[in-house]
C-alpha cells in the first residue's frame, strides 16, 4: 500500500496499477474523413506524395533565372508569358526572359528564382529587376513540406481538425482508427431522484450520472446510461452483471466510502476482483478499481467534487490508455496565486481554481472559494486545478503553485 505508511495509497501509483491491468482495444473501424475527428488513430499515417509536389512560386512575381540577375544596376528581361496557379508555363524560358508568375504556380524550366512583384519595374513587355536578389529566392520545393513516405501522423493520435486537413492535403479518404469504448455508468443511492421528479425530505437529483456522462462524452466514447440504481443488494448485483456484459468499462458513483463499502464489496466479489483503495488525495479518497467479468471498474467516491476529480486523475488517463490513446491532455505550468490558500499536509490537494493573465501577461491563480467536496458550484467556476503537493502545508498569497488547466476535452 502507501510508501508513507498512513495507509493510503499515493496517486501515482493508483495510476500505475491501473495502466499495469489494462490492456488497450485492439479492434479498429474503417472511417471516413468526415468521421474522423476527436477519433484515435490506428496506424501510422505514411504520406503518399511529396508535399508541395512541385517546384512552385512563394510569391506574385516574376520567375527569372537566378544566375542572369545583375549583380549591380538594373537589367532588363523580356516577359515572355504568364505561369498560374493550375495553368503552368509550356516553354523554357531563355537568360533574358522572366515570366509573370503568381503564387502557387509551377516554377518554369529554365527558371529557379521568383522576383516579388514589389520589386520589380515592369514597362510594356518589359521587366527590369536591380541587383541585390538571392539566387533561388521565393520558390517551394517539392517534398519541402512532407516528403514521400515519411511519418505524418502516428498511431495513437487524437486526431484534429488540423490532422484532417492535413490527410486531405495528402489525398487520403479513409483512416484505420481504434474503435470506440463503450462506457456504462450508473449512480447508487437511495437517497438519488432522476431529474423531472420532485424531491422529497433528504432526497437529492442524480447529478454525478449527468456530470460523468458529460466528460465521457468529450472522450468520444460510447457511453451506456443505466440509471440509479437503489442501495440493494439484488439491484446492485443486476447492474454490474448487466453493464460488465455489455460495457469494456463499467463506472459507478456512490458506495465506496467506508459505511458502505461492505455492502457494494461484497457483491462486487462475487462478480469479481475489485480493491478498495484510500487515495492519498483531496477530494477523492475513496476509489474502487478492478475487474467486473471482462470490464474494467471504476468506483467513484458520492460527493460530486470528488467525483470529478477523480474521474479527472484517474479514470480519464485511464480511458486514454484503454483506447490506446498517445496524448494525456494534461499541461502543467506555474502560476503565482494572488491569496493565502490553506492546505493540511497528507495528502495531494486538487483545489478547484480560475487561472488567468495579468496586465505583464503573467499566469495569476485564485481559488474559486469553498473547497468542500460536496460543492459542486466551486467546479463549475473554475478553469484549472491548483495541484499542491501531499507534504504541503498552507500556501502565502504571491507563491508559485503548479496548476493544470482543464484538457480541452474536460
Ligand atoms: P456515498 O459515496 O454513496 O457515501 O455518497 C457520498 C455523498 O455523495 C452523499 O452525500 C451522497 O448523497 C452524495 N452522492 C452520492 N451519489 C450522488 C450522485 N449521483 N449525485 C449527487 N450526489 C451524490
Ligand atoms: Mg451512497
Amino acid at each position: 500500500m502507501s510508501s508513507q505508511g498512513s495507509g493510503l495509497l499515493p496517486l501515482d501509483e493508483a495510476l500505475e496499477k491501473i495502466r499495469a491491468a489494462l490492456k488497450p482495444v485492439a479492434g479498429y473501424a474503417q472511417v471516413t474523413l468526415a468521421e474522423a475527428l476527436g477519433r484515435i488513430l490506428h496506424e501510422d499515417i505514411l504520406s503518399p506524395i511529396d508535399v508541395p509536389g512541385h517546384r512552385n512560386s512563394a510569391m506574385d512575381g516574376y520567375a527569372v533565372a537566378g544566375s542572369a540577375l545583375p549583380e549591380s544596376g538594373e537589367k532588363r528581361f523580356r516577359v515572355a508569358g504568364t505561369a498560374l496557379a493550375g495553368a503552368p508555363y509550356a516553354g523554357s524560358v531563355g537568360p533574358d526572359e522572366a515570366v509573370r508568375i503568381m503564387t502557387g504556380a509551377v516554377v518554369p524550366e529554365g527558371t529557379d528564382t521568383v522576383i516579388m512583384q514589389e520589386k520589380a519595374r515592369r514597362e510594356g513587355d518589359d521587366v527590369y529587376f536591380k541587383a541585390g536578389h538571392r539566387s533561388g529566392e521565393n520558390v517551394r520545393h517539392p517534398g519541402e513540406d512532407i516528403a514521400r513516405d515519411t511519418v505524418v501522423l502516428s498511431a495513437g493520435r487524437r486526431i484534429a481538425p488540423s490532422d484532417v486537413g492535413l490527410l486531405a492535403s495528402l489525398g487520403i479518404a479513409e483512416v484505420r482508427v481504434n474503435r470506440r469504448l463503450r462506457v456504462a455508468i450508473f449512480s447508487t443511492g437511495d437517497e438519488l431522484v432522476p431529474l423531472g421528479q420532485s424531491l422529497g425530505e433528504g432526497e437529492i437529483y442524480d447529478s454525478n450520472r449527468y456530470t460523468v456522462a458529460a466528460m465521457l462524452r468529450r472522450m468520444d466514447v460510447d457511453v451506456l446510461d443505466m440509471g440509479v440504481v437503489r442501495d440493494d443488494p439484488d439491484a446492485i448485483e443486476q447492474a454490474f452483471t448487466s453493464a460488465s456484459q455489455i460495457a469494456d468499462v463499467v463506472i459507478t458513483s456512490g458506495g465506496v466510502s467506508v459505511g458502505e463499502a461492505d455492502f457494494v464489496k461484497s457483491t462486487l466479489d462475487k462478480l469479481g476482483e475489485v480493491d478498495f483503495w484510500r487515495i492519498a488525495m483531496k477530494p477523492g479518497k475513496p476509489l474502487a478499481f478492478g475487474r467486473l467479468g471482462n470490464a474494467a471498474f471504476f468506483g467513484l467516491p458520492g460527493n460530486p467534487v470528488s467525483a470529478v476529480a477523480t474521474f479527472y486523475q484517474v479514470v480519464q488517463p485511464s480511458l486514454l490508455h484503454l483506447t490506446g490513446s498517445s496524448d494525456t491532455g494534461r499541461l502543467r505550468v506555474k502560476a503565482h496565486t494572488t491569496e493565502k490558500l490553506k492546505k493540511r499536509p497528507g495528502r495531494k490537494d486538487f483545489q478547484r481554481g480560475i487561472l488567468e493573465s495579468d496586465a505583464n501577461d503573467n499566469l495569476v491563480v485564485r481559488s474559486t472559494g469553498m473547497q468542500g467536496s460536496h460543492v459542486l458550484s466551486s467546479v463549475s467556476r473554475a478553469n484549472c486545478f491548483i495541484v499542491l503537493p501531499a507534504e504541503s502545508g498552507d500556501i502565502e498569497a504571491g507563491d508559485e503553485v503548479t496548476v493544470e488547466p482543464f484538457a480541452a476535452f474536460m
